[in-house]
C-alpha cells in the first residue's frame, strides 16, 4: 500500500483518532464554580451573574455588560434597545450564521447583504457605503474567525450617515482594533459563549456597551422589561414590587452558566496565548503549500483566532473542495465550513429574494473556504497532523 495515498483513495490515514474543529476547555475550577452555585440556593440570574458582567466590562474595555443566554438574543435586544424595527434596514455580511441575520428579522427590520473584503473575509466598508438607503438604521459588522473589521471606515460611514452599529462580536472575544479592545467601537458589541467559542458558559452571551441608558434598557429587555430582577428585588424593602416599563424578553442568564464564564474568562489570555501559537505554525506550514491561499489580517487589528481558514485555489486541484474536506475526514481531520453564505440558504432566499451571482467576492471566497482544526487543547502533534493530512490530500489531488 502506499503510505502517501489519501486515506480516501486506500492509503493509511495521518490519524487513528478524529481531531475536531474546534472543543472547549475545562477545568476542575468550572466543576467547583458550579457545583458552589447549586448548593448557594440561588440558581438562576443574581450575585455570579453580577461579578461575571463586572469581570466582563473590565476585560472587555466597556463600562456596561449585560449577559445574557446567548449572542443571538445578544444580538436581537441591541438592535431592539436602539429602536430599530419595522421599516428599517441593518446592513451586515453574507458570511456569517444565521443568528446574526435572524437577529435583524426578530425586530421587524430588513437585512441588507453586502460583499466582504477578499483578503481580510471581513464585510467591506466600500460596499455598505454603496448600500445605504433613506431606511438604512444600521451596519452590523461580524468580526469573522476573530478579525476584527474595519472599525475606523465602519464607524466614520455610520457617523456621517447618522446609523447605529451593533458588532457581531460572537467570535471575537480579546481581539483588538487601533490597540483597543473590539467592544470599544460602535454602540454594542455581540458575544457569544457558546460551548465551541473561545470561552464558553455552555451557552450564553453578552452585550458590551459604553451608554449606561442603553445599558438600563437592555437590563430591562432581557427580563420581561422589568428594570430591577429578582436578585435585586429581594434585597429592597418591598421584593413584591416590579413593574414592566417596556417590551421584554426572557434571555436572562443563570447565575451557574455566569460562575463557569468567570472561570473561563480567567483563562481566556491563555487560551488565546496558545490560539496564537497554533496560527503562527499553521501560517508558517500552509504559505509554503502551492494552491493553497492564506486569509489577511485587518491592518490594525490584533485577532482573537478564533477560526483558522484557508482558501484552496479551485483551478489547481483535478477536485473540488468538498472533495478535500472528505479526504480530509478519511485523515481523522475533522474540518468545516464557515460560512454557507446567508444569501444562499433556502429561507433567506425566498424571504430577502437573494440569489447566487449577488455577492461575487463572498461566493467565490466560500466556495473555496476550509476551516481546520483548532482549539487551545490541541497539541502540536496535532497541529502537525493537520499539516500532513492536507499537504498528503494537496499534493495528491494537484493538476
Ligand atoms: C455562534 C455565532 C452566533 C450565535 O451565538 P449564540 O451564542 O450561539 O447565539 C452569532 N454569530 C456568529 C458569527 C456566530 O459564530
Amino acid at each position: 500500500m502506499n503510505l502517501n495515498k489519501p486515506a480516501i483513495e486506500g492509503g493509511s490515514p495521518v490519524r487513528d483518532t478524529p481531531l475536531p474543529y474546534a472543543t472547549q476547555w475545562l477545568g476542575d475550577e468550572e466543576w467547583c464554580a458550579i457545583e458552589d452555585v447549586l448548593r448557594s440556593g440561588w440558581l438562576t440570574t443574581g450575585p455570579k451573574t453580577e461579578e461575571f458582567e463586572a469581570a466582563l466590562s473590565a476585560y472587555a474595555g466597556a463600562p456596561h455588560a449585560v449577559a445574557v443566554t446567548s449572542c443571538t438574543a445578544a444580538l436581537q435586544l441591541a438592535l431592539n434597545a436602539l429602536g430599530i424595527g419595522p421599516g428599517g434596514e441593518v446592513i451586515t455580511t453574507s458570511l456569517t450564521f444565521a443568528a446574526t441575520v435572524f437577529s435583524i428579522l426578530y425586530n421587524g427590520a430588513a437585512p441588507v447583504l453586502a460583499d466582504i473584503d477578499p483578503d481580510t473575509l471581513n464585510i467591506d466598508p466600500a460596499d455598505i457605503e454603496r448600500r445605504i438607503t433613506p431606511r438604512t438604521r444600521a451596519i452590523l459588522p461580524m468580526h469573522y474567525g476573530g478579525d476584527p473589521c474595519d472599525m475606523a471606515a465602519i464607524v466614520d460611514i455610520a457617523k456621517r450617515n447618522n446609523l447605529a452599529v451593533v458588532s457581531d462580536a460572537a467570535h471575537a472575544i480579546g481581539a483588538r482594533y487601533a490597540g483597543e479592545p473590539v467592544a470599544r467601537f460602535g454602540n454594542a458589541a455581540c458575544f457569544s459563549f457558546h460551548a465551541v467559542k473561545n470561552m464558553t458558559t455552555i451557552e450564553g452571551g453578552a452585550i458590551l456597551c459604553a451608554d449606561a441608558d442603553l445599558a438600563g434598557k437592555l437590563r430591562a429587555r432581557r427580563f420581561f422589561g422589568i428594570a430591577n430582577d429578582a436578585w435585586q428585588r429581594a434585597a429592597s424593602d418591598k421584593p413584591w414590587e416590579y413593574d414592566v416599563s417596556s417590551i421584554g424578553f426572557k434571555c436572562n442568564i443563570t447565575d451557574f452558566q455566569s460562575a463557569m464564564g468567570i472561570v473561563q474568562l480567567k483563562k481566556l489570555d491563555s487560551f488565546l496565548k496558545r490560539r496564537r501559537e497554533i496560527v503562527n505554525k499553521y501560517n508558517e506550514a500552509f504559505s509554503k503549500i502551492d494552491g493553497v491561499l492564506l486569509k489577511k489580517d485587518t491592518p490594525g487589528g490584533v485577532s482573537a483566532n478564533h477560526l483558522y481558514v484557508i482558501r484552496i485555489e479551485p483551478e489547481r486541484f483535478r477536485v473540488d473542495r468538498d472533495r478535500i474536506l472528505a479526504a480530509l475526514r478519511a485523515e481523522g481531520i475533522i474540518a468545516n465550513i464557515h460560512y454557507k453564505p446567508i444569501h444562499l440558504h433556502t429561507y433567506f432566499m425566498k424571504q430577502l429574494g437573494t440569489k447566487r451571482g449577488m455577492l461575487p467576492h463572498c461566493e467565490a471566497a466560500a466556495d473555496a473556504l476550509i476551516t481546520l482544526p483548532l482549539f487551545p487543547a490541541m497539541t502540536d502533534a496535532d497541529a502537525e497532523s493537520v499539516v500532513s493530512a492536507l499537504q498528503k490530500i494537496l499534493d495528491f489531488y494537484k493538476r
